[in-house]
């Protein structure tokens, strides 16, 4: 890893490289914006350039400093995120990390290692608690093991409670020499005026479609009709596009496309029979259904003027056929429908209600129109 795998943000990396060129570090760094834009990748990189042995704007990658960041194992970089509540241990009566969450907590740190974009999501853990902030002033205290700058990487920033935030911002206003807290945040209203006062903010920016789709072809060795699909339902979050690629969005959109077609001849209950997402209440899948639908609308709409700008590029020929059976009219009215039902969804109203009011509109679309 390096400032080079950083996706985009390119006015986030050069304001933190500024600061490394011009030896003017502060102790407090909040970085904010929209969630997985890579707030931590940048916040990981500025600690591993600050702990590099060549003392650059650049890391080398390759100094024993920077391999132990590379596997998240620098004991100088501490990373803080929600935990569990934790157990009172028996015998001596101390707080304790339950086993299986200490197993999961290792994992995570791998994975968050191979990916940096990789966002921690430890079950049931919801908070920040002070436990960790108490933690990191011990631990900046003790200049004598280990020398050198101490950082705090604190993910999510916004998770901590009030308790939390408040031993933080005590650190903050007395800060402890040669230790820097590095805040990540996409919620910055939940943190405490004085805290975000104390810090050097930098916005980051949402990642643009095109940033997302070379990161995975790159990165991920996604193919480029996929990646194209991908970075347009990621909605300019690098995290959520990974995830996404774990999902079968191929048959997914075929389902969408199957359900406009049975639509069209006054089918649609063979198709419900066939979307389990919606049998099993999953407004996630459910979302995602719509959107593709929503895209593959749109693109016949491309298709049917003689444009080739299309998302789903690798369906050019089934576009061109299904194009053919609508018309021009039909087809916007179906985008119109598609997307009030993706604002009901969001609004939460009752999954079963959207689907069935979704087919009966497109078919009375269909039906009458032709
Ligand atoms: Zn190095």
């Amino acid at each position: 890893m390096s400032w080079n795998d950083i996706i985009g943000q390119n006015r986030a990396k050069k304001y933190l490289q500024r600061a490394i060129t011009e030896k003017r570090i502060a102790h407090a760094y909040l970085l904010w914006g929209p969630h997985g834009v890579g707030k931590d990748a940048l916040a990981i990189e500025f600690a591993r350039t600050l702990l590099c042995q060549t003392g650059k704007a650049e890391s080398c990658g390759k100094c024993p400093e920077c391999r132990k960041i590379n596997a998240l194992q620098h004991p100088n970089l501490k990373i803080i995120f929600a935990l569990p509540a934790s157990e009172k241990d028996s015998s001596s009566g101390e707080e304790k990390m339950k086993t299986d969450v200490q197993s999961e907590v290792r994992e995570q740190t791998e994975m968050k290692a191979r990916n940096n974009y990789f966002h921690f999501a430890i079950p049931h853990a919801t908070i920040i608690n002070i436990g960790s902030v108490r933690e990191a002033r011990r631990e900046s205290s003790m200049t004598a093991f280990n020398a050198g700058k101490k950082i705090f990487l604190i993910s999510e920033a916004e998770l901590m409670n009030e308790a939390a935030q408040n031993a933080l911002l005590k650190i903050l206003e007395e800060p402890p020499a040669d230790t820097i807290f590095l805040l990540t945040t996409s919620r910055k209203e939940l943190l405490r005026p004085t805290i975000i006062s104390r810090c050097q903010s930098i916005r980051c920016d949402v990642l643009v479609e095109e940033e997302i789709e070379a990161a995975l072809r790159e990165r991920e060795q996604v193919e480029a009709g996929q990646a194209r699909l991908v970075a347009r339902l990621a909605n300019g979050d690098y995290s959520r596009a990974v995830d996404l690629l774990g999902e079968n969005l191929v048959h997914l959109r075929e389902t969408a496309v199957n359900f406009l077609r049975a639509v069209a001849v006054g089918k649609p209950v063979q198709v419900f029979e066939e979307m389990d997402f919606f049998l099993d209440s999953d407004r996630k899948l459910s979302e995602q259904f719509l959107l593709l639908m929503l895209l593959w609308l749109r693109d016949a709409m491309l298709v049917q003027e003689g444009k080739d700008n299309i998302v789903n590029v690798d369906q050019a020929e089934s576009l061109a056929k299904f194009v053919q059976r609508f018309k021009k009219a039909e087809l916007s009215a179906t985008l119109a429908v598609v997307e009030r039902s993706l604002e009901l969804l969001r609004k939460n109203v009752y999954l079963q209600l959207i689907f069935v009011s979704l087919a009966i509109q497109l078919q009375r679309i269909f039906l009458h129109e032709r």
